[in-house]
């Protein structure tokens, strides 16, 4: 707490590595065979993987896939992405069952759900971001523009929405937690202020799913997307997710008109139908290996339960603050994601001006953080794998490194 110095001792380490409840969760990871890895804490990029995870994707090899060939399509495999999406709405989302479904990456969700937003606003012609959204939000929303013929307006920080914001509006593209900051914005005031003026608003939730509560269906958000393979650990290139709600089910459409989310993949109909609900948002064929992941990582959350992974990451993050505040703060490093716990999400960035090449000599030296440019390091907090005593090694070997 500010004005206060707080208890950074290693005991404190270990006390709060015995009380934490979540500790026994990451035995449920296949332990890191790398030696040189001193402590893991880009989480939030790629999460580790978990050992079911491992045991399943052999099991599919050899039986489902190996044993049952084709008919498993019909057995198991069809409808995957409207089952694990059903849950992981349930789990992590605030979403009830037919809205949310696994699909594709986050940027080819995010361009399907912008074209959707826009066709749903007929007449207006303007969509809103922030200069400070992830690149292929920021690309995505350009293009789209340029396709449609649409106008961009730029905001800085979420405050200004309420003044870009206007009859013009079709849709606003924003991400819940900032990817540089940890920033969180309010999904539910920001939804209903665009509401107000008519437009639609996408949530990019990279860097909330599986970190803290998204309450979608409360906040009658429209659309949402985000990717699996951070908080949710599902594995590299692993299957995002969207998420469109049920009161836009009727009308809403998508560009990728491809088969399966026809209304009879197997018709072979001489024109498109859409399926009726959630199951119109899918394209080509589900990316089965890669759901796997998500399936698990989904069980294991809800296993742990998202208020309990949202108080660790809080936790978490005080913690790297009290060590950068006692060790850091003192050689030039300066925080840059929010102080206030209700503000920030599931990682602490710090600054320093020669942080590009201190990134890659603690990357060298085992302390996997990662870098973003400017001048950011970004110490990402996996609360299903990353411990007390874990950071308070990475942070004793940054001061070490950096002094
Ligand atoms: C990681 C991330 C993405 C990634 O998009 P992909 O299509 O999965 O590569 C998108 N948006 C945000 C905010 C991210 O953090």
């Amino acid at each position: 707490m500010a004005g206060m110095t707080a208890d950074i001792s290693p005991g404190e380490a270990e006390r709060l590595d015995a009380e934490d409840e979540l500790a026994a969760f990451r035995e449920r990871f296949v332990p890191i065979s790398d030696p040189g890895v001193v402590a893991y804490l880009d989480g939030n990029s790629l999460g580790r993987p978990l050992r079911a995870t491992a045991d399943r994707l052999q099991e599919l090899v050899a039986h489902e896939w190996g044993g049952r060939l084709i008919r498993s399509w019909e057995e198991r495999w069809l409808t995957l992405p409207e089952e694990i999406g059903d849950e992981l709405g349930r789990v992590a989302l605030g979403a009830a069952p037919g809205q949310t479904i696994v699909a594709d990456s986050t940027s080819v969700c995010l361009y399907k759900t912008l074209r959707s937003a826009v066709a749903l606003r007929p007449g207006r012609d303007e969509l809103v971001t922030d200069t400070a959204n992830f690149p292929t939000d920021r690309f995505l929303v350009e293009s789209v523009a340029a396709e449609l013929g649409l106008t961009v307006r730029w905001i800085e920080g979420d405050a200004d929405v309420a003044a870009v914001t206007g009859p013009r509006t079709a849709a606003v593209v924003l991400s819940h937690v900032d990817y540089r900051t940890a920033a969180i914005t309010d999904l539910a005031a920001v939804t209903r202020l665009v509401h107000e003026r008519g437009g639609l608003v996408v949530w990019d939730l990279c860097h909330s799913v599986g970190s803290i509560p998204v309450e979608l269906d409360a906040a009658e958000a429209d659309f949402a997307v985000g990717c699996t393979y951070k908080f949710l650990n599902a594995g590299p290139g692993a299957p995002a997710f969207l998420y469109v709600n049920a009161r836009h089910h009727e009308a809403f459409g998508q560009p990728i008109t491809g088969w399966m989310g026809a209304a009879d993949t197997f018709g072979m109909a001489a024109q498109y139908v859409p399926a009726p609900g959630i199951r119109r948002a899918l394209s080509g064929t589900p990316p089965v290996l890669g759901m796997v992941g998500v399936q698990e990582g989904v069980a294991l959350l809800a296993e742990a339960g998202i208020d309990r992974v949202r108080a660790k990451a809080v936790a978490l993050g005080r913690w790297v603050l009290a060590l950068a505040d006692a060790w850091l703060v003192p050689l030039g490093f300066t925080v840059a994601s929010p102080r206030d716990d209700d503000r920030r999400g599931g990682h602490v960035t710090l600054r320093h001006p020669d942080a590009e090449r201190l990134s890659r000599v603690l990357i060298e030296n085992g302390v996997l953080i990662d870098f973003r440019r400017p001048d950011g390091i970004r110490i990402g907090l996996s609360p299903l794998t990353t411990g007390f005593a874990e950071v308070r090694r990475a942070m004793d070997r940054i001061r070490e490194l950096a002094g």
